[in-house]
């Protein structure tokens, strides 16, 4: 694509990468069939290649963002699709991030929309006033319907519906503390505890610590963690979601520099894709670019990390079906699709792959809060062809997903970590069937008799 920015316009870093990433798209539309809202609204403007004209005319004009071109990227779920279908190799992600920042700098948004980012940004990256907003949404829970009525309050209705009705109580594993391996030393690694995910279900970073001290890997809970910035980096505060990948450096700096590291273990994978990002958001900062490079390069999914250990065999057989629902972050944000279904498939679950799984779940952070109406569509499309694979549960990587498809289905949804966890001796996990009689055992024990 050709662009025409002007030399001053180039002396800005953000410009000079966005223009390079321009160039690099040859507007052959690829990417327009596998974008979710293009696919859900059937609009040029709501596909990557019509936002990348919007972002481009926006950026190369110099000119404050507009309502249109607002409306078109508000309704962008960052899901990178787009990224797996470009053969151009054009970074989306780092582009829309871009033009949210430069929305947010020069676009004064309605006030509803102003008070309910304001209300996300404040509550959802600390975990003790989501707690006490979790609390305060399970009572104005009966207004969910009245609110979603109101055009303006509606988005707060969607915040009502989407409240757990039941607060799961932390674990001891939330606090800052070391967790020796057992047995034979395998590594050492930090986990984040991140925000939402501790409040909403404590019990995946439970299971991933027991799962791997069991198997000697020593875990650290680092003092000063918290939020990895992803939540205000998809609403284009910046400062902010640059401050709090910059705490976290420095909590993980703190542990690389006492006993070494391995590897930092992120049981969510929309905060996975922003960590493993830090190395470029924080580029600029001199004082920061390489040590955020560094705990870039360690960050790891927890099932990328368990594949690079030599797992023992399994405690049970559990010869559940298990579908699995790959989250964006995981499978575009991060092009991690093996590793979870091979580890699930090895301790005995079989593995169905919904159809259309490249099509996000509408979760997307907080999409389904801002964009209530396309993110119900594209739930009720995700639990159609969830459903359709008949499983007894399903395993995904991520809180956001679990929230969105576990209210839209009553097939029990579950961490992949966590039944990993149960597969090698741990607690069967809450709402998960019981393992069903092996078949081959059975088939087995014929031939045995016959023979
Ligand atoms: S597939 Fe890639 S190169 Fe083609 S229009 Fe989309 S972003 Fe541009
Ligand atoms: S990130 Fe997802 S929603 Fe946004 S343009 Fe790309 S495919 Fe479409």
């Amino acid at each position: 694509m050709q662009t025409s920015f002007t030399q001053e316009q180039l002396a800005d870093p953000h410009t000079a990468h966005s223009e390079k990433i321009l160039r690099s798209c040859v507007h052959c539309g690829f990417c327009t069939a596998t974008c979710p809202t293009y696919v859900t609204l059937g609009n040029e403007l709501d596909s990557p290649r019509g936002r990348i004209y919007l972002i481009k005319d926006m950026l190369e004009n110099d000119r404050p963002a507009d309502e249109k071109t607002v409306l078109h990227i508000d309704r962008c779920l960052s899901c990178l699709a787009c990224m797996t279908t470009c053969p151009s190799g054009v970074n989306y992600m780092h582009l829309v991030d871009h033009a949210r920042a430069h929305i947010e700098k020069t676009y004064r948004r309605p006030f509803f929309d102003r008070l309910t980012r304001g209300v996300l940004a404040f509550v959802l990256p600390h975990p003790g006033r989501f707690r006490a907003a979790l609390q305060a949404a399970r009572l104005g829970r009966p207004f969910a319907p009245l609110l979603k009525a109101v055009g303006p309050l509606r988005r707060f209705g969607a915040m009502l519906e989407l409240a757990p009705r039941t607060i799961a109580r932390p674990t001891i594993y939330a606090v800052p503390a070391a967790y020796p391996g057992r047995g034979e030393r395998r590594g050492r690694v930090a986990i984040l505890t991140g925000c939402a995910q501790p409040v909403l279900r404590p019990e995946t970073n439970a299971a991933t610590i027991r799962l791997l001290t069991r198997l000697g890997v020593e875990v650290v809970v680092p003092e000063g963690e918290g939020c990895c910035g992803a939540l205000v980096h998809h609403m284009g505060r910046e400062d902010d979601a640059l401050a709090a990948a910059r705490r976290n450096v420095d909590a993980w700096t703190t542990q690389i520099e006492r006993g070494g590291l391995d590897a930092i273990v992120i049981t969510a994978s929309g905060c996975g894709t922003t960590i493993k990002d830090y190395g470029h958001m924080l580029r600029l900062d001199p004082d920061y670019a390489d040590k955020a490079a560094r705990v870039s390069a360690l960050a790891m999914d927890v099932t990328e990390y368990l594949a690079t250990l030599n797992l023992p065999e399994p405690a049970i057989e559990p010869n559940l079906t298990v579908a699995y629902h790959s989250a964006c972050s995981m499978q575009h944000g991060q092009k991690i699709t093996r590793a979870p279904k091979d580890l699930l498939s090895k301790v005995g679950f079989a593995v169905k792959d919904p159809p259309e799984g490249h099509l996000c779940c509408g979760s997307a952070g907080t999409y389904n809060i801002m964009q209530p109406e396309i993110a119900a569509e594209l739930k009720a499309r995700k639990v159609r062809n969830i459903e359709a694979t008949r499983p007894d549960l399903i395993a995904t990587g991520n809180i956001g997903c679990i929230t969105q498809i576990g209210s839209g289905t009553d097939i029990p949804i579950v961490h992949t970590v966590e039944l990993l966890e149960w597969a090698y001796g741990g607690d069967r996990p809450d709402g998960v069937p019981e393992a069903k009689p092996s078949t081959r055992t059975s088939l087995d024990a014929l031939v045995e008799a016959a023979g």
